[in-house]
């Protein structure tokens, strides 16, 4: 094997990477900035597809001993119209503060390098997994919150939907209950206040009761960044898509594994700038439905008839239109 690649982020997206290089003999070198565990801006919802390429990577069983919580059905709730229909296989719910930090000490465990550290420019080839780009927009910029509660747990994913933004709720490990939303920045000075002005959502919450500070993070950009040559760019750094799909962790654990097999086949003599042009034509293909889907909800939502929409279309055929692949 000649020199390790380096991998800057070791979130989902790097960490998969990472596992994906040394199950297939390499020696993976590992840049993250933060110190884990963190909390991390997330709804922490894991469609179901995403267990199969943790299993993949070897790392299934560990996951499952995690406990996180069992989510087999979805809920949709706008002013007038509530729908829940079941998830075609169960998802789970897991904390980010759990989950990263498992996935990079397995990755550890199993030989990567981790150098605790910020790499802004590699010099040479690497693997990009630095999350989503924080560029800023103009106009009406978007914002995420998000917050842990305790109290009645639900068996769904919940997204509620209000003017501005959306809220979504999801069971993870020990009881609790996440709450993590988009909205645009005006409505964010009291996140409170804001929930309690969404009368379903008030009701749902009312029970419940908040355990931490609410973590805000943003601005907040959809879609796929340009692309730096020589880099293999993976998870958010490759594509972020609108969160309420659900799937951006199935996303960095897919891409992640890809771009380790890209790794792998440059260190048998596949020349670098075709792995990674290889790279970004298969996370094109991996987000291009889920990119135009959430394009055209997201203005039915602007101009005011999603709600009619979701109450014509099956669950099923919902949930199938909002995931990768
Ligand atoms: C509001 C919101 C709700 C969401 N809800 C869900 C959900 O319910 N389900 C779901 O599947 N997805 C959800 N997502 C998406 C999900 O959070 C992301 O898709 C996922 O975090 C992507 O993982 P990643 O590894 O690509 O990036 P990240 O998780 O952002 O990891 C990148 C890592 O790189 C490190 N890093 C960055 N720059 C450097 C550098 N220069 N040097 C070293 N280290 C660096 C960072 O510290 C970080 O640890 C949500 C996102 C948002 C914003």
């Amino acid at each position: 094997m000649p020199d390790p690649i380096p991998i800057i982020g070791g979130g989902p997206a790097g960490a998969a990477a990472a596992l994906a290089i040394a199950r297939g003999g390499g020696r993976p070198v590992i840049y993250e900035k933060s110190r884990f565990p963190r909390q991390k801006l997330c709804g922490e919802f894991f469609t179901p597809e995403a267990l199969p390429v943790l299993e993949e990577l070897g790392v299934a069983d560990g996951f499952l001993s995690l406990r996180p919580a069992r989510v087999t059905h979805a809920e949709l709730n706008f002013a007038r119209r509530h729908r829940r229909f079941p998830l075609p296989e169960a998802g789970c719910g897991l904390s980010r503060y759990a989950f990263d930090d498992f996935l990079l000490r397995a990755a550890v465990e199993r030989g990567a390098k981790l150098r605790p550290e910020r790499l802004v420019k590699p010099s040479g080839p690497a693997v990009w997994a630095v999350g989503r780009s924080i560029i800023s927009t103009r106009g009406r910029r978007a914002f995420g919150f998000k917050a842990h509660f305790s109290g009645p747990a639900n068996d769904a994913v919940e997204i509620y939907f209000f003017d501005g933004g959306y809220c979504g709720l999801c069971p993870i490990e020990g009881g609790k209950t996440n709450v993590c939303g988009l909205a645009c920045e005006n409505l964010l000075f009291d996140v409170d206040r804001l929930l309690c002005g969404v009368p379903r959502l008030a009701a749902r919450l009312a029970p419940l009761e908040r355990l931490t500070l609410w973590h805000i993070a943003g601005p907040l950009r959809f879609g796929m960044p340009a692309s730096a040559p020589g880099l293999l760019a993976a998870g958010d750094a490759a594509c972020f898509v609108d969160p309420f799909t659900g799937s951006g962790l199935l996303g960095a654990v897919q891409t992640g594994a890809w771009a380790g097999a890209e790794v792998l086949d440059a260190a048998q003599g596949l020349h670098w700038s075709r792995c990674c042009a290889r790279q970004r034509r298969r996370c094109a293909g991996f987000y291009r439905r889920q990119l135009a889907t959430t394009v055209l909800i997201r203005r039915a939502l602007d101009l005011g008839f999603a709600e009619s929409i979701a109450g014509l279309l099956p669950g099923s055929l919902l949930f199938r239109l909002t995931r990768p692949g």
